[in-house]
């Protein structure tokens, strides 16, 4: 979705909301918050005899000289 895009609250449809940051729509009508922060990540779970590892990672590795 792109940054702006409600021109009336998708709640209850009143016009006037404010976008804060281009990241929060708020909507003085009915009070309704949308946060705009998309974040990607990937990550497994092993389990061995009981056991569990984590192995995850995110955007923010990447270029950083870890894998991704
Ligand atoms: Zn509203």
């Amino acid at each position: 979705m792109a940054t702006n895009s409600f021109r009336f609250c998708p709640t209850c449809a009143a016009a006037g909301g404010e976008w804060m940051n281009n990241r929060e729509y708020r909507c003085p009508s009915c009070g309704f918050r949308f946060f705009q922060n998309v974040a990607a990540a990937c990550g497994v779970l092993i389990e061995h005899e009981g056991r569990f590892l984590f192995l995850g990672t995110t955007w923010r590795f990447c270029g950083s000289g870890r894998e991704c």
